[in-house]
């Protein structure tokens, strides 16, 4: 896949609409956590250094096409201004006659955060006469926010198709990396999928099965594959429901050469608790009130093992309950490795979904990580093989 970067693009004197992500947390009109407008500083501070006048979209919450006050994205212009060092003016709408005579008036280093684009009904729906309206402030499109390439919306693709369009610099990090692993990776690639539900990750592992060497799943959704083989699994999370779809990626694994490792031992508890007494039991000794909790050390050597032999490693989900103490010590321990691994060059390693942020994040492990990505659709739908709409109307054809 290659792509355009906006370090190809001429941007001299240009409007430049960039789509960025500044989705923020906010509690009480204060900006809680402010990665995701760090994470636009370098494409911002690029267009500014080489004189082009910047005008940023983006969405707040989820409006539904209304105007909500409390998801305006004018107490961002401030804190973003701060970050930059310069000042960013805020418009009241993201088109309309507001928005072209601040547009008109921007100089080349300026920058200009238009409002919540959801607060137009056409945004979510890819309106054409909105997309048009929006590309008629620019002369290019800069797409800086992988996290919502997934949609297809009016300022995600419907600006992209008036506009010459370019990945921004956070963009073509991403891409870059996601490239790496799983679209041309060195060979054995080994993906670890935890988390809740194998009903929200069907489409992910039969696409995994088919592009991997080894997979390992964990987690709550291990338990439904080990129903599927007939083993006990108590009172644990488990969709018996699936278990046939169990069975279907089982067999697609072993047609496409690809190992599956699934838990060898198990945490156990009766309360699904922080602290809740607990013991290792074989895969095949899960009493009828017991509740699996996390993997034990014979899945967790076994997992080391696999990323031993890996030259790529690509995770999503914890292998554990791991917000509870102490089953989180399988995601700890795997995450923990697979940095060292990382950080020694032996292994590629990229890893993104909300809740895996959030586990490797606590493993203190994200850091060694050669990526993490924080898109959680985003990321989820391009693990299962998708293609990212936002994403193709960068390509090159
Ligand atoms: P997901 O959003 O699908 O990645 O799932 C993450 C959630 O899965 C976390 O909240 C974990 O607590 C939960 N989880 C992981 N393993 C288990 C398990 N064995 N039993 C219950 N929940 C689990």
């Amino acid at each position: 896949m290659t792509f355009r970067k906006l370090e190809d693009a001429d941007v001299k004197g240009l409007r430049v609409l960039v789509r960025v992500d500044f989705n923020v947390p906010v509690s009480g009109g204060v900006i809680t956590d402010g990665t995701r407008l760090r994470a636009a500083m370098p494409t911002i501070e690029d267009l500014q250094a080489r004189g082009a006048k910047t005008i940023l979209l983006s969405h707040f919450g989820r409006p539904k096409g209304e105007r909500v006050a409390s998801m305006s994205l004018a107490p961002v212009a401030p804190v973003l201004g701060a970050l930059l060092g310069s000042d960013v003016t805020f418009v009241e709408d993201c088109i309309g006659a507001a928005a072209e005579q601040a547009v008109a008036a921007m100089k080349p280093g300026d920058v200009l955060l238009l409002e919540n684009t959801r607060f137009h009904a056409g945004e979510q729906k890819n309106d054409p006469a909105l997309a048009c309206q929006i590309a008629d402030l620019g002369d290019a499109f800069v797409s800086d926010a992988f996290s919502v390439t997934h949609r297809a919306h009016a300022s995600t693709v419907g600006v992209a198709q008036h506009l010459p369009s370019y990945a921004g610099k956070a963009m073509a990090r991403e891409l870059t990396h996601l490239q790496k692993a799983l679209g041309t990776p060195r060979h054995p690639v080994l993906a670890v999928v935890g988390g809740a539900k194998v009903s929200t990750k069907i489409d992910l592992l039969q696409n995994l099965v088919t592009k991997v060497d080894m997979l390992c799943v964990g987690g709550g959704m291990a338990n439904t594959f080990l129903h599927a083989l007939g083993k006990p699994v108590g009172a644990s999370l488990c969709e018996a429901g699936l278990a046939d779809t169990a069975r279907t990626i089982m067999t697609t694994a072993t047609q496409n050469d690809c190992a599956l490792l699934l838990p060898l031992d198990v945490v156990v508890a009766q309360k699904f608790e922080a602290n809740a007494p607990h013991q290792t039991l074989g895969f095949d000794g899960v009493g009828e009130t017991d509740m699996i909790l996390d993997a034990g050390p014979q899945s967790i050597d076994a997992l080391k093992a696999a990323m031993d032999t890996a030259n790529t490693v690509i995770w999503n989900g914890p292998l554990g309950a791991f917000e509870l103490t102490p089953f989180d010590a399988a995601t700890n321990a795997a995450a923990r490795y697979c940095a060292e691994l990382t950080r020694a060059g032996k292994l590629i390693s990229v890893a993104g979904g909300g809740d895996t942020v959030a586990a490797l994040n606590k493993a203190g492990a994200a850091g060694d990580f050669s990526f993490i990505s924080t898109a959680g659709g985003a990321f989820l739908e391009w693990m299962e093989g998708k293609a990212l709409p936002g994403v193709e109307v960068l390509k090159n054809k």
